[in-house]
C-alpha cells in the first residue's frame, strides 16, 4: 500500500486544527499538530527561567521534545503560543523540530501534519497540500467566540491585533516563512461553516488521492 501525506498549513486560527484531526480520522491517518512541537519547546524553555534569546539552550529543548507526550491542554495557553512564535524564528529549532516532525509523517499507512511549513519544508513530496486560511477579522472573531464560550472574558479589538501580529512574525521570519506551496490547494473558510470547510477540504484530498 502506497504511503499518503496530507500538508495543511495556514495562518493562526484558520481552522487547520480541526480540519487536520477529522481529515486524519477519515482515512485512518496519525495526525500531528506540529503548532505543540514549538509550543512544547517553548514551554520547556519558560520551566527553565533562562533568557528566551539564547538559541543554543532553545535547540537543546527542541532535541528534548517527545512528540508523544504533547498536551494540548496545557501548550493551548496564549502566551505560550507567543513564546513558540519567537523562538520559531531560530534556525537550529526549527532543523531539530522539522527532523521529528519529517521522522513522524512517515508513519503506515499516512498522516496528516498540520502548521506553517509543512507543504513547503517539512513535507515538500506530500500527496496532498491545502493551504487553509480566513481574513484576520474572521479567525479573530471565532477565537474570541470559543474564549467566550468556555466562560472567560475577551477583548475583540485585542484579539485581531494579536492575530494579525502573529501573521506577521510568522509570514516575514527568514526561515521557512508561512506561505502556501506552489502546488497547495487554496481553502479560504472565511464564509464557510466547519462542516462546510471540512466537507471542502475532504472533495480536494478525494480528488488528489483518486
Ligand atoms: O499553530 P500554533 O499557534 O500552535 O503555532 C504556534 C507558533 O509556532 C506559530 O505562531 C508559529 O510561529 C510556530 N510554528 C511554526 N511552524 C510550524 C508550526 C508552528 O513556525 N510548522
Amino acid at each position: 500500500m502506497k504511503h499518503i501525506t496530507i500538508a495543511i498549513d495556514g495562518p493562526a486560527a484558520a481552522g487547520k486544527g480541526t480540519l487536520s484531526r477529522r481529515l486524519a480520522e477519515t482515512y485512518g491517518f496519525h495526525h500531528l499538530d506540529t503548532g505543540l512541537t514549538y509550543r512544547a519547546t517553548a514551554k520547556a524553555l519558560i520551566d527553565t527561567g533562562l533568557p528566551f534569546d539564547d538559541e543554543a539552550v532553545a535547540e537543546r529543548m527542541a532535541l528534548d521534545v517527545d512528540l508523544a507526550g504533547l498536551d494540548r491542554s496545557v501548550l493551548a495557553r496564549h502566551e505560550i503560543g507567543e513564546a513558540a512564535s519567537k523562538i520559531a524564528v531560530m534556525p537550529s529549532v526549527r532543523r531539530a523540530l522539522v527532523e521529528a516532525q519529517r521522522a513522524f509523517s512517515k508513519k503506515m499507512p499516512g498522516t496528516v501534519l498540520d502548521g506553517r511549513d509543512i507543504g513547503t519544508v517539512v513535507c515538500p513530496d506530500a500527496a496532498v497540500k491545502l493551504y487553509v486560511t480566513a481574513s484576520p477579522e474572521v479567525r479573530a472573531r471565532r477565537r474570541y467566540d470559543e474564549i467566550v464560550a468556555s466562560g472567560q472574558a475577551a477583548d475583540y479589538d485585542a484579539i485581531v491585533e494579536d492575530v494579525k501580529k502573529r501573521d506577521d512574525r510568522d509570514m516575514n521570519r527568514a526561515d521557512s516563512p508561512l506561505r502556501p506551496a506552489d502546488d497547495a490547494v487554496l481553502l479560504d473558510t472565511s464564509e464557510m461553516s466547519i462542516e462546510a470547510a471540512f466537507q471542502a477540504a475532504k472533495r480536494i484530498v478525494d480528488a488528489a488521492l483518486n
